[in-house]
């Protein structure tokens, strides 16, 4: 599976965080990379970040290309200027989108203590569940970041899959789903070369042992 990682898309209506532009891409590339992937049953969509262009740019794009997309919205940005209201997920939902948490103030999840790991993982899940109206089964791991104390918190708490940022294919019905972000630097022809061909056979191992080492550190 080739899992593929959208952020935001169009011009944000919000100020960024640092490094954030780097994330957003023109609705121009975000049409062709759909168009390209409309067909292949390998290739699933996401969004993290609970962005404003969620709803009001790829909703309509995916819904005239019959194609589905989970949505990590961020429990302490829901109504605010240039993100994700409430009532929005309740709209994903009704058209059939999946609403994931990518937790509450968008700070990387490795390391917290316990009082945040609530906060993240606990309270900001029960927000965005009373805001869609729904169970949240599954998490996308702010800027990527894990450990193996993260992994095992998430499953304890009970998430069904955790979406991470580690660029290579994932094993259908993995726990840990690695994903690719298509960022400002991609054009049609590098998401292509670099993503939607997936990794000759050494680099992809070279991946899966990295990606075993960043699981268990
Ligand atoms: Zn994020």
């Amino acid at each position: 599976m080739i899992n593929l990682c959208f952020h935001g898309v169009g011009a944000p209506a919000r100020p960024l965080e640092t490094d954030e532009a780097g994330y957003w891409i023109e609705e121009g590339l975000f049409a062709e990379v759909l168009d390209e992937v409309r067909d292949r049953r390998d290739v699933s969509i996401s969004f993290d970040d609970g962005n404003a262009s969620d709803v009001e740019i790829a909703l309509p794009a995916l819904r005239r290309r019959g194609l589905r997309a989970t949505f990590f919205a961020l429990a302490g940005r829901l109504d605010e200027p240039g993100s994700l209201g409430r009532e929005d997920l309740r709209l994903l939902r009704r058209e059939g989108m999946a609403v994931g948490s990518h937790g509450m103030d968008h700070v990387p999840w490795r390391g917290l203590g316990p009082e945040r790991q609530e906060r993240e993982w606990v309270t900001a899940r029960t927000v965005i569940e009373e805001a869609a109206r729904h169970p949240v089964v599954e998490a996308a791991l702010p800027l990527g970041r894990y450990d193996r104390r993260t992994l095992a918190g998430l499953r304890r708490l009970g998430y069904a899959r955790v979406h991470s940022s580690d660029r290579r294919p994932a094993l259908p019905g993995s726990w840990l789903v690695p994903r690719y972000s298509v960022t400002a630097s991609d054009d049609l022809a590098s998401v292509r070369a670099q993503i939607l061909t997936g990794p000759a056979p050494r680099r992809r191992a070279l991946l899966e042992l990295k990606g075993f080492a960043k699981r268990v550190r």
